[in-house]
């Protein structure tokens, strides 16, 4: 229901502008096409994206010898779903979770997009689901981003590791470890500062904290998750791409698609750069954090 209301924005804007070309048209011809592809672009699915769909729509069309637009729709849905896995497995979904052992988490991502608060949310989804669960503040360069990531750490029942303002990402997650260790903790989620004005940096200070989680802890980071802005639309997909280049991204958290009609950066995001979506951001509260479900999400578009 909350997946319904959060993805109500995207679904209504899409599906009218969809329903009333179908409508309008009729015969699927070259016009329609040329329309559906506005209407895509529109919906922030990604030019390149398009493009591909378009063709392998107009293929399709042709081999099932389709000339009536209302059956159109559900190859659209088939081929929206196909460029969300591709070649891959269903699972590609899922995060990478040791059973039995530390699992640790880095979560990168620019100031604003609402990384501090899917990672408070997140604690709290494990923390329901049984397993100890700490935070390590690694975004020691925002002002305020320790104290806002211990408020998410009442919130959720998670202790902090923390070091003050200004202190090395590094020695943080360095001293989380330590702690998830000592404690026997399943779960290490690491925050980190999201600088993107200088890029070296970035790449530099992700790397030095990597180095450390990878000597401290063999075959992690388990995961690396990258926090977008579904609502800064193509701005989220080249943030991607740069935090893409400069560390070995593998999912990300789309935030704030409640308050959106530009969810189709999820499938230009996958398609594009080749990195599912695994979570999805519905709302403020520490329940809206949902896993992201690419069937629900495609058919969803058109109910
Ligand atoms: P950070 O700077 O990346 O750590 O961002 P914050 O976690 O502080 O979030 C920035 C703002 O976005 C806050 O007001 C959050 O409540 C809000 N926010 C985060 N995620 C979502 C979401 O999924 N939906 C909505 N509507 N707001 C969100």
């Amino acid at each position: 229901e909350k997946y319904k209301e959060g993805m109500s924005k995207t679904r209504s804007s899409f599906s009218s502008k969809i329903n009333d070309l179908i409508a309008r048209y009729r015969k699927v011809d070259e016009e329609f096409f040329e329309e559906l592809e506005e209407v895509l672009i529109t919906a922030d699915v990604g030019v390149n994206t398009v493009m591909d769909l378009i063709d392998e729509l107009e293929m399709e069309v042709k081999r099932r010898n389709i000339k009536d637009t209302a059956e159109v729709k559900e190859v659209i849905s088939e081929k929206l779903v196909e460029i969300y896995y591709g070649d891959d497995e269903e699972e590609i979904t899922d995060l990478n979770i040791q059973e039995g052992e530390l699992t640790v988490i880095l979560v990168v991502g620019v100031n604003g997009v609402g990384k501090t608060t899917s990672i408070g949310k997140l604690a709290h989804q494990f923390k329901e689901q049984g397993k100890k669960v700490l935070l390590a503040a690694g975004d020691t360069f925002r002002a305020g981003a320790i104290e806002q990531l211990e408020v998410w750490g009442e919130r959720s029942g998670v202790d902090v590791i923390k070091q003050q303002e200004g202190s090395d990402p590094a020695a943080v997650i360095f001293d989380g470890i330590q702690a998830a260790k000592s404690r026997n903790a399943d779960i290490l989620i690491c925050d980190t500062a999201g600088r993107l004005q200088n890029k070296v940096n970035l790449m530099n200070e992700l790397a030095k904290v990597k180095r450390v989680i990878e000597r401290e802890v063999p075959g992690a980071p388990h995961e690396v998750l990258l926090v977008l802005d579904a609502t800064t639309g193509q701005n989220a997909l080249s943030q991607a791409k740069t935090f893409s280049e400069s560390t070995d991204v593998t999912g990300i958290i789309l935030t704030k698609l409640d308050g959106t009609a530009k969810g189709g950066i999820v499938l230009a995001i996958r398609h594009e750069l080749n990195i599912p979506v695994k979570f999805v951001g519905l709302g403020e509260g520490i329940e809206d954090l949902r896993k992201f479900d690419p069937h629900a999400f495609v058919y969803g578009l058109f109910a």
